[in-house]
């Protein structure tokens, strides 16, 4: 699906959106022509690791169970994207996706609907290698699992749980089970895990993973975030440079967050998502549902519409189709971390869904 062309600058950083009409289209339009076809699904907002750029060491409390979304409520969400709102993409989040009973089974329901689809997770892997086949046959695509280091001691220190063996474990499975690509998220904390990421690569390009380091955003839960100990992409691509020699990809980039580098000429990859420091929030593509049945529009609105009190209050697909299309055509140019007044939206990246 194209962008609609509303005659209007797509102009990222501006807090404004443009008061026009909504044409009558079923897609995600919003006021700047981009179209929303990539959902992301947050399961969970529990998780089994706490790395210290997301969560806190303790003391987070959880959803109560009675406000997450059922697997019935969440596949009529889906349905209703798919058939109804243009959606082509989805991929499970969370907190840790995995905590989620049977998931597999949610996974096959997912990927039964008409049209079907292309059905992704990003997960930690924890627990994943066993059930990397069930996840294949249920009809996965594609996996992003989140590795930082693949020094054990590091991993420690960061996810605040001694569980490297389970994620090297996870990689290897999904690929023995014929996920592909099998993607590899990394973030990078300035004197902790920076020095490490030729090792990350050189890991990466040895196991045939795709590799991309992500710039860590204000999006913890504890409100730890510091510009001045972010890694910026800029210093990633110098301490990959230590050891290989990136040029730009060819490779079309549309709504993809990341910036892909050739290493060593390619044709193997790394990207750099760069999401602070040159934000893509012009060419994005995604809507967001989060485990409690808000839809955002961003991972960094500061508003949400609940769908769950539709769902439960008996309203027609139909109804929450346009209230979805009212949410996204409010979304707003871009994220504004770079702009003075910026505010952290109250829910943490692992209560919408990463
Ligand atoms: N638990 C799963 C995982 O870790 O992959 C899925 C949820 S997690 C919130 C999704 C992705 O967000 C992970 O790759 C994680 O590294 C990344 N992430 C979490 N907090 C972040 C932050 N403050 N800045 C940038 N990326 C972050
Ligand atoms: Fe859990 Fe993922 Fe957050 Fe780490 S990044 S604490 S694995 S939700």
């Amino acid at each position: 699906m194209t962008a609609v062309d509303l005659g209007i600058p797509r102009v990222p950083g501006a807090h404004t959106r443009p008061s026009a009409p909504r044409p009558d289209t079923p897609a995600l339009i919003d006021t700047f022509g981009r179209v929303a076809t990539d959902l992301r699904v947050s399961l969970t907002d529990k998780c089994n690791l706490r790395c210290s750029y997301c969560m806190p060491a303790e003391g987070l409390d959880w959803m109560p169970g009675e406000q997450l979304l059922t697997d019935d409520e969440l596949v009529r969400l889906m349905h209703i994207a798919v058939s109804m709102l243009g959606v082509t993409d989805i991929r499970l989040t969370g907190g840790e996706p995995l905590l989620r009973p049977r998931l597999e089974h949610l996974a096959a329901r997912i990927t039964a609907l008409k049209p079907r689809p292309r059905l992704s997770m990003t997960t930690n892997g924890i627990g994943f290698a066993k059930r990397a086949k069930a996840f294949a046959d249920a009809g996965l695509d594609r996996i992003n699992i989140s590795l930082d280091t693949i020094n054990r001691a590091t991993f420690e220190r960061i996810a605040r749980r001694d569980r490297l063996p389970h994620v090297l474990n996870a990689l290897a499975a999904a690929r023995e089970a014929g996920l592909d690509p099998v993607k590899i998220n990394a973030v990078l904390l300035r004197g902790i895990n920076e020095h490490e990421a030729p090792a990350l690569l050189r890991f990466a390009l040895a196991g045939g993973y795709h590799l991309r380091f992500i710039e860590q955003m204000p999006l913890d839960a504890q409100h730890g975030w510091n510009r001045s100990e972010m890694v910026t992409a800029e210093e990633i691509q110098d301490l990959l440079g230590t050891e290989f020699t990136l040029t730009p990809s060819p490779a079309k980039r549309g709504g993809a967050p990341a910036e892909r580098w050739l290493v060593d000429g390619g044709p193997q990859e790394v990207g750099i998502i760069p999401s602070v420091t040159r934000p893509f929030c012009a060419a994005c593509e995604r809507t967001r549902l989060t485990a409690d049945g808000a839809i955002r529009s961003c991972l960094f609105s500061t508003e949400e519409t609940d769908l769950r009190a539709l769902l439960r209050g008996g309203v027609s697909d139909e109804d929450i189709a346009d209230t979805w299309r009212a949410t996204m055509w409010g979304k707003l140019a871009g994220h504004e971390i770079n702009e003075a007044g910026f505010a952290q939206p109250i829910r943490p990246m692992s209560a919408i869904g990463g």
